[in-house]
């Protein structure tokens, strides 16, 4: 049994990791076994998220700055930049029109029932509170803070955090840029330093992976006791009642991931769909774990660069920046949010309000963090732009973890596929990589 488990690969023993949470966490609500699991397993979970966060920024500043530092061509690193941009535009438009096609034809808002919506907005009136004055201090800023808040004052503050992603990214670049521009003999200690680092930071996100198995198992335990709480039979209702809306939301994933993406991946790259699924599982499954994309980072840049053939150049810059910016499933389930809640209220979008919907929610999904539970406060801004109660954001709160599970994997999954078609187009993919991946 012992041999048999060690000789599974990493992506298996994730896996099972995973079935074995879910089946814990079940067990845990039936037995009542949940101060248990809060003292002895979650913190497990815990442990290997802060790991995962604690690489993240040492990891995107070395890649970024050994990516930089070896462009010959510094053109070249425009051409990304605006191609990056570009691809991230449209596919966060075609997902929002994804969802805006099939909640308009499933219409889950009407079959809602009304004595449910007071309830839930009682219900969850403190966690919609905090969410609202989040939205608000985003809203009153001027329309080039994001240029502005772009660039850090100190780098070290910006480090201190991991929502600085972008501030990360924008000193990693014009210091690897620099180091490109400088005559090779200058500044070859340095290369070799970041080499170094680089390659230390690789193994420490293969040690951090090999303890993934056991992480998993305790964040989705967790997951499954905190979710249900004491009340299964609540929590089945809650499912019922907003059945229609969880339906359209992951019909809406289920045709961004098998259909848009591997359209995409076979008309822009020479991998087959399935040559790419099987190099992003694992980045996937962490995804899945954790809901967070900043967390699957270090993984998502091991199986695009391992997995798919990726150079460094494009990973580097493609991941981190797609982390922070490109959000499809999260644009998705956004758009899908906002109709829900305007049929549910009885409101009936016309279709100039569609269009600032697409507006908002494009712009809103990059402003999301790569964290769990970042869209809901984004939701607050797009609702507001197209008229509708931001109170309506109370009755999806309830059920936004499992649908969050879900559109992080779509947002990971878009990133790695960004980054396999630009490399691409850049003649920087070389499939299948030498290297193999740690999963
Ligand atoms: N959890 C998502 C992510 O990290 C963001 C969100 O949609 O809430 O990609």
């Amino acid at each position: 049994m012992w041999k048999k488990w060690k000789d599974l690969p990493l992506w298996g023993k994730i896996l099972a990791g995973m079935g074995a949470g879910l089946v814990w966490g079940m067990l845990a609500v039936i037995f009542g076994w949940s101060v248990f699991n809060e003292h002895w397993v979650k913190p497990f979970g815990t442990i290997f998220l802060n790991m995962l966060r604690l690489i993240a920024v040492p990891l995107i500043f070395v890649s970024l700055v050994k990516g930089m530092a070896s462009l010959t061509d510094i053109g070249k690193l425009s051409r990304i930049g605006l191609k990056t941009l570009g691809f991230f535009m449209a596919s966060t438009v075609v997902a929002i029109t994804v969802g805006l096609l099939i909640v308009n034809i499933m219409k889950p808002g009407h079959a809602f029932p009304d004595s449910r919506r007071a309830e839930m907005q009682e219900k969850y009136a403190v966690s919609f509170d905090e969410s609202r004055s989040v939205a608000e201090e985003v809203r009153t800023g001027g329309p080039l803070d994001f240029l502005v808040e772009m660039v850090p004052e100190n780098i070290l503050h910006a480090a201190s955090d991991n929502r600085n992603i972008l501030q990360i990214i924008f000193f990693a670049i014009i210091f690897g840029l620099s180091v490109a521009l400088i005559p090779h003999e200058k500044v070859k200690v340095v290369k070799d330093v970041f080499d170094g680092l680089n390659e230390i930071i690789l193994k420490i996100v293969h040690l951090v992976m090999k303890f993934a198995p056991v992480g998993v198992f305790a964040l989705l335990g967790s997951l499954v006791v905190e979710f249900t709480g004491d009340d299964v039979a609540e929590s089945l209702d809650l499912f019922a009642s907003l059945g229609l809306y969880i339906l359209a939301t992951v019909i809406g994933y289920m045709v961004i991931i098998f259909l848009i993406y591997p359209i995409v991946i076979k008309f822009f790259t020479p991998l087959g769909y399935r040559d790419f699924y099987k190099s992003v599982i694992p980045a996937q499954m962490i995804a899945f774990s954790t809901s967070s994309s900043a967390a699957s980072l270090p993984v998502m840049m091991d199986v695009s660069e391992k997995g798919l053939g990726v150079s460094k150049t494009v990973s580097s810059f493609v991941l981190p920046v797609g982390i922070t910016i490109n959000m499809d499933g999260t644009s998705l389930y956004q758009a899908v949010g906002a109709v829900f809640i305007a049929q549910a209220f009885g409101f009936e979008l016309t279709m100039a309000q569609q269009l600032t919907l697409v507006l908002t929610a494009t712009l809103a999904s990059i402003g999301t963090p790569g964290v769990p539970g970042g869209a809901v406060v984004m939701l607050a801004i797009i609702l507001t732009s197209v008229g509708l109660p931001v109170e309506g954001i109370a009755m999806i709160l309830a059920l936004d973890r499992p649908l969050d599970m879900l559109r992080t994997v779509v947002n990971v999954t878009g990133d790695c596929a960004a980054a396999a078609i630009i490399a691409r187009s850049e003649n920087e993919l070389s499939y299948p990589p030498a290297e193999k991946p740690a999963l």
